[in-house]
């Protein structure tokens, strides 16, 4: 078997900018095709990755044997010069190709790829409601009062989960968005984040998980002061309090913070999460394996995480092959914790671009049961979207 051609998706969504998943569906000269997906769907970089799966494509894949992917894998970080340096771009153009190529395996077998990747050791996956700051419904939006972020939460609990993750220190108190959270954290504004999440307590009571999220916008010692909320309202674990480009701030972070610590979705690869596990400053890995180097590499990086007692929770915040290829991994590995299920997974702008819809029930994922990863691009939708084809 061997590719002959690729097409690469830059999936523009009229209904929410700035929401861009990049997909890639790799044929074969036996007419077995795979997808993949870069996780770069928000924010800044999905033409990046696209442009980046372009060019591997056509440094690599055309007429290449698809069952190769430890292969292809050592040859994307070795030979592209800038694998070996790690980054988003890269790394999520390499996740993609690989995720794909897992895919043509499995439906050339006839086997899901959990199976390949040693069966399934979990058989449901808890899941939690993801991002509650956006609401939790058909449409975004932007909470600012705190008895809106315990409806949004209350929302989550009838779809069935019992457990959900906000981030209360995105908006300020008039739904503002500000980015730079390092300066000494206000007594007002202390004030505002205890309010939200006192507000999602007192309504999911005390047998419901909450997961605090910072997306790495403090600095330790403003994540020492947020710890304190996440410390007061019994917190599952306390997700991205620092950023990654100085590795001995989580340590000061976990050293101070009695709740969990959790981290890992701008980590591209063994190398850069070792810090992290020898020096156990994180609980919670999450690996986006559309980041992280596919399926080759984030097995490979829970493996090693289990050395350390790190339990997993990929990061899934994509479209829906996302979201399909993170369920394969998490069935098959010990030391799964829990799933995420983003609020942009919801959405039907998101729930479209796919001809299946996976979408949990009474909280808990099951994995597809179809040969691969189990999902097909729509066709319908995705081809209104920018493509590019590389024979
Ligand atoms: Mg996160």
């Amino acid at each position: 078997m061997k590719i002959n051609h690729v097409e690469i998706f830059d999936i523009h969504c009229p209904e929410r900018t700035a929401w861009n998943p990049v997909f890639v569906r790799i044929h074969t000269d036996e007419g077995v095709t795979g997808v993949g997906e870069a996780g770069l769907a928000y924010d800044l970089g999905h033409s990046a990755a696209a442009n980046m799966i372009k060019e591997f494509s056509e440094a690599f894949l055309i007429g290449f044997d698809p069952f190769q992917t430890e292969n292809l894998w050592s040859r994307m970080l070795r030979e592209s010069f800038w694998g070996l340096g790690g980054g988003p771009v890269v790394y999520a153009a390499m996740s993609a190709i690989d995720t794909a190529l897992w895919d043509i395996k499995g439906k050339a077998l006839g086997l899901p790829v959990y199976q390949l990747l040693g069966g399934k050791v979990n058989q449901k996956l808890r899941t939690y409601a993801s991002q509650l700051q956006f609401d939790w419904d058909k449409e975004f939006k932007a909470l600012k009062a705190p008895d809106e972020y315990a409806e949004a939460a209350l929302k989550a609990l009838a779809d069935g989960y019992d457990a959900v993750k906000v981030d209360p220190i995105m908006y300020d108190k008039d739904g503002n968005t500000y980015f730079d959270r390092t300066k000494i954290i206000s007594k007002a504004e202390m004030k505002l984040y205890h309010s939200r999440m006192a507000a999602i307590r007192h309504a999911v009571g005390d047998e419901v998980d909450i997961i605090f999220e910072c997306h790495s916008l403090p600095g330790a010692t403003t994540a020492i002061q947020l710890g304190e909320i996440a410390e007061e309202y019994g917190c599952m674990y306390y997700e991205e309090p620092v950023n990654y480009l100085n590795p001995s701030l989580h340590s000061k972070v976990a050293d101070k913070v009695n709740v969990p610590i959790a981290g890992g979705e701008r980590l591209y690869n063994r190398w850069q999460v070792r810090p992290y596990l020898e020096e156990q400053s994180v609980d919670v890995l999450q690996p986006d394996i559309g980041l992280c180097g596919g399926f080759t590499e984030t097995k490979k990086v829970c493996d090693y995480a289990d050395i350390f007692d790190v339990r997993i929770q990929a990061h899934v915040c994509g479209g829906p092959v996302s979201t399909a290829a993170s369920l394969h991994l998490e069935t098959a590995i010990p030391n799964f914790l829990i799933h995420e299920h983003h609020t942009y997974a919801i959405k039907q702008w998101n729930r479209e671009l796919c001809i299946q819809d996976p979408q949990p029930k009474n909280g808990f994922f099951e994995v597809s049961e179809a040969p691969g990863i189990g999902i097909e691009l729509n066709d319908e939708v995705v081809m209104k979207s920018p493509r590019i084809v590389v024979r």
